[in-house]
């Protein structure tokens, strides 16, 4: 059923509307940071990395976005550098709230999220985000042309860099196949071209920007089976020695990760790999032999 996750809504949602309200390419997080309603808490001495290693930490972690809730409960896991952690479990079990973690949309109420060892809220939001990469279900692609959609992921990069990226997102071929190629101009959110061209061009905007935290939301409509193989070809490339997040929609990448997170109301229920947790037929077990499988 598609009932089973949805998209990162928060993130989404947020790039959309600023992508509404920004013509160019301005990073959109430098916008972001300057709402008022999330004000910037540092407590430590404010961090910044030339490389992130990727290692991420949550320690007994807890989160409400009201006063009293419980959205979040006491989380704990810890991933190395270059892992793939893939979040699954039901709508509303708190897997786009983690993400809002550790983009640091939102602070812990309580516990510890740690990246390379320091806390996340002695690392400036801008800092931070320098060193991810997002590729979600909604691309976030404005008004321009191709080579400017991906050249969005890193402002400095050259023509050539950008012909590389698209490459290695498999989106040069297609690209070519536009009117204009890398000149032809997209409309806001990318109306010209197909769900899966706007995820390749998303891929090559990440691959372009090198990040060492990458968060994927997989997307859950149906793409033709030729472009399928191709996301999830540019996927692996991109995620490769990157620590990656996914909202895990294919059993593919579910199987292939190396830590499977089940969430439930909040909490993780199950953890482990795919063989180790259907060893423990619990209820990734269960869904593994039923609603994961029609989801896929
Ligand atoms: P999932 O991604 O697993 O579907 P979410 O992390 O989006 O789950 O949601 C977890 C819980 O938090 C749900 O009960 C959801 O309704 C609630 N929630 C999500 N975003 C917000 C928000 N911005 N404000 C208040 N509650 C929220």
């Amino acid at each position: 059923s598609r009932q089973f996750t949805r998209p990162l809504n928060d993130l989404a949602n947020q790039f959309n509307t600023l992508l509404s309200a920004i013509a160019g390419a301005e990073r959109v997080f430098e916008i972001i940071d300057e709402e008022p309603e999330e004000k910037e808490s540092t407590k430590d001495k404010p961090i910044s990395f030339d490389h992130l290693k990727g290692e991420v930490e949550f320690v007994q972690a807890s989160f409400s976005y009201e006063k009293g809730g419980n959205t979040i409960r006491n989380i704990s896991f810890h991933v190395q550098p270059g892992q793939t952690v893939a979040f699954v479990g039901p709508t509303g079990a708190g897997k786009t709230t983690i993400i809002n973690l550790l983009s640091r949309f939102y602070d812990l109420d309580s516990g510890s999220l740690l990246i390379d060892g320091h806390e996340i809220t002695s690392i400036k939001r801008e800092e931070l985000r320098k060193h991810m990469g997002f590729v979600l279900q909604d691309s976030f692609l404005f008004q321009g042309t191709v080579r400017e959609n991906i050249r969005y992921g890193r402002l400095d990069a050259t023509d050539q860099e950008i012909v590389e990226a698209a490459k290695l997102a498999n989106a040069h071929s297609f690209i070519m196949k536009l009117s204009q190629g890398y000149d032809t101009v997209l409309t806001h959110g990318g109306s010209g071209i197909s769900q899966g061209q706007k995820q390749l061009l998303s891929i090559a905007r990440a691959i372009l920007a090198n990040p060492s935290l990458l968060i994927l939301d997989e997307a859950t409509s149906s793409i033709d089976t030729i472009t399928e193989l191709k996301i999830q070809e540019a996927l692996e490339r991109l995620m490769k020695g990157r620590t990656s997040f996914v909202i895990a929609h294919r059993l593919n990448t579910i199987q292939k990760a190396d830590q499977i997170m089940v969430l439930e109301d909040g909490q993780i229920i199950e953890q482990g790999s795919h063989e180790e947790l259907l060893q423990q037929q619990g209820f990734y077990h269960g869904l593994y032999h039923s609603q994961l499988r029609e989801v896929m």
